[in-house]
């Protein structure tokens, strides 16, 4: 047991100041605002001093950890190795990340988040695949030896085994058939939520896609049709419609703050922040990714980016917590929605709203201790100190 005091706790709705939050068997007990009598000599008492308590994030999409990806490695290790990595800065849980490859790496990389989700189910709940069933004008730096539509029996294939641990499939619906994007449908596990991304689709045909089972957009703004005058494109689409939610990368490379900050006044709930992380914690210095030879450059005034030698950004080189603290500073999102979009919001999208993203009695122990300014200063996940 633990007993966190003097605390400024936000719970995923409110903000309690001077306030204790208890701790047992990997789950939060009580949350309290009451004087607390407590010797501080008591080991499991730990005093905040005031420091923010808040909830564990939750990252939709990242590729890697510091020095391996899943595309490169695709086993247990690389999934353990990607948690570590991005849980010492707070992010408690995470899909770990495949951009296009062939099928077998797609397989491969399946089995392995499957070995780690049952080690660790609310930590590695799943893989997000990113691709391959893209359209080549919107692959970005996805390499286009990859990127196609199905072969005859692949989707049967995909989802033959381990389906259920797809948690997000994202594609480009208009380079389908409608029988191949039923087939999708038909095989995918109900745990899978389909996102439009890397898509040329004009506004009708994204929306039609909106309103025919696909909930999510992948990384708005980037890698999709844009918002013109007489073409709203992928970008009109989302904004227009009732429900779709939207990720979005607030490293402050992939999109302007301004534009961030016209999406959330937009969007509200409907938009959720994602590290889009390929090397994080630390970043690393040049690797090759597919045909690609990537480089970080770093920035005297952000974190640093990511650029292959076709010069397109190639993922960030940030945590969540780092989008976090760049939507509230560039873009002025205020700080409880951007921290919702961190957590509450892509908890309840992979359908664990009920046990992650929020401080609340029942709810796993997954917290972060940060200073005002959002500086990490602990990690607990599932009760257990990390950082
Ligand atoms: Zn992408």
């Amino acid at each position: 047991m633990n007993q966190f005091i003097n605390a400024t706790v936000f719970t995923g709705e409110e903000w309690l100041s001077n306030a204790s939050v208890r701790i047992d068997n990997g789950r939060i007990q009580e949350i309290s605002t009451a004087e607390t009598s407590t010797e501080s000599s008591d080991p499991t008492v730990i005093d905040l001093n005031g420091d923010y308590l808040l909830p564990g994030f939750v990252d939709l999409q990242l590729y890697g950890g510091s020095s391996q990806f899943l595309n490169d490695q695709p086993t247990p290790e690389t999934v353990r190795h990607i948690y570590d990595s991005h849980v010492r800065n707070g992010t408690t849980t995470l899909l770990p990340t495949i951009h296009s490859t062939s099928l077998d790496i797609m397989q491969q990389s399946m089995a392995a988040v499957q070995v780690v989700r049952k080690e660790n189910p609310l930590g590695v709940p799943g893989i997000h695949i990113e691709g391959p069933y893209f359209n080549p004008i919107k692959r970005g730096a996805h390499s286009m030896a990859y990127v196609r539509t199905p072969a005859d029996g692949e989707l049967e294939t995909l989802f033959g085994t381990n389906a259920d641990v797809i948690r997000i499939l994202t594609l480009a619906p208009e380079i389908l058939t409608p029988e191949q994007f039923n087939t999708i449908k038909r095989l995918k596990h109900a745990n899978t939520l389909l996102s439009l991304g890397h898509s040329n689709a004009t506004y009708q045909q994204a929306t039609a896609a909106f309103n025919d089972g696909m909930p999510l957009a992948t990384h708005l703004y980037n890698a999709m049709r844009g918002y013109e005058s007489r073409e709203p494109g992928v970008v009109g689409a989302v904004f227009d419609h009732p429900t779709v939610r939207a990720s979005i990368i607030a490293d402050s490379y992939h999109c302007n703050p301004t534009t961030i900050r016209i999406a959330y006044r937009l969007l509200g709930e409907r938009l959720f922040l994602i590290s889009d992380a390929l090397f994080a914690n630390p970043p690393r210095h040049t690797f090759e990714l597919g045909q690609f030879i990537v480089h970080f450059e770093p920035d005297a005034n952000g974190p640093g980016r990511y650029v292959n030698n076709e010069g397109n950004l190639a993922g960030s080189a940030i945590t969540l917590i780092d989008c976090v603290r760049i939507a509230v500073e560039q873009a002025g999102i205020p700080l409880t929605n951007a921290l919702r979009m961190a957590s509450v919001i892509p908890a309840e999208i992979i359908g664990l709203g009920d046990h992650i993203g929020k401080i609340k009695a029942g709810y796993a122990a997954n917290l972060v201790r940060t200073t005002n300014s959002l500086e990490t200063k602990g990690v607990w996940a599932s009760g257990e100190k990390i950082a």
